[in-house]
């Protein structure tokens, strides 16, 4: 038999913390791992209109970590270029992926319209990167994956999705192959913290020769102990309150809008915020990290 011949590249999430896209040749079989938007400063976003490097007909069975736009973002792109293969992810991922995809479409299609009636961009006409109808042909491509169980691609080449702890339904991927030992990568995905307001924590993965770890706060430290019950926010939601005022909270992310909603209607119930104090979503753009 061939030596097994495995290839990883690293299409993105290099350099910034956006656009997570792993190639990775084994055998016959190309598998991607995340199919991230680059977001951000105009220099990265300015890549999602680049030609994708390999033909995107060629890969087989794209893996997904998680919903987060940086990591799911660019699917429906990958899919009006030629992609046909399987997108396997948590069900839990498939559906908030639809959502955060759906609604992604829908700001680039309004985007794209209002350049056009502004005419600030430099595209014309100006154009989406996808729209509803490539979201809509890339949903029957999903399969859902259960974690802790092994997945079998063919070839010889398996995956198991392990509980990351980072939003709903998210994962760390291993990625094997079974005749040989000597080949086998771990992709964290985006990793929780231990704690979690609505979530379980992630669980520990099997270890991999080759582990690719996101390390987004790697330099920072997360606050513990007294800072979580987030007196800071409570105190000038009230100061402000007090004087008339109005709190705009920029929250961007899938999950991290949730905790925030959670976090204000706790306050509320406690009696730390005023009980007339509005909660109102203004707009979204459901981002990540
Ligand atoms: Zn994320």
């Amino acid at each position: 038999m061939s030596k097994p011949v495995a290839t990883l590249t690293f299409l993105g999430a290099a350099r910034t913390v956006t656009g997570s896209k792993f190639l990775l040749d084994l055998n016959e079989r190309r598998l991607m791992v995340d199919a991230g938007m680059f977001q951000g400063a105009r220099e990265w976003r300015r890549r999602n209109w680049d030609d994708f490097p390999v033909d995107p007909a060629t890969i087989t069975d794209l893996l997904i970590t998680h919903a987060h736009m940086d990591h799911s973002g660019y699917i429906p792109a990958l899919v009006k270029h030629g992609f046909h293969g399987r997108i396997h992810c948590t069900p839990q991922t498939r559906e908030l992926t639809a959502i955060v995809l759906r609604d992604s479409a829908n700001l680039q299609v309004n985007e794209a319209r209002d350049a056009a009636r502004g005419g600030y961009s430099k595209h014309n006409p100006p154009l989406p990167l996808y729209d509803e109808a490539d979201v809509e042909r890339s949903l029957p491509l999903f399969h859902d994956v259960a974690f802790d169980r092994d997945l079998d691609l063919g070839g010889g080449v398996h995956a198991r999705f392990t509980r990351a702890g980072h939003i709903l339904g998210s994962a760390s991927i291993r990625v094997w192959l079974a005749d040989d030992p000597q080949i086998s990568v771990l992709f964290s995905g985006d990793l929780g913290r231990d704690q979690h307001p609505v979530l379980r924590r992630r669980e520990e993965p099997e270890g991999a020769t080759s582990v690719l770890i996101e390390s987004t706060y790697g330099n920072r430290e997360h606050p513990t102990g007294d800072e979580e019950d987030h007196e800071a926010l409570a105190g000038l939601i009230r100061r402000t309150i007090a004087r008339g005022g109005s709190v705009l909270i920029p929250a961007f992310a899938v999950d991290r809008t949730e905790i925030l909603i959670k976090v204000l209607g706790e306050m509320q119930h406690a009696g730390r915020i005023p009980p007339g104090a509005h909660l109102h979503q203004l707009a979204d753009g459901l981002g990540g990290t």
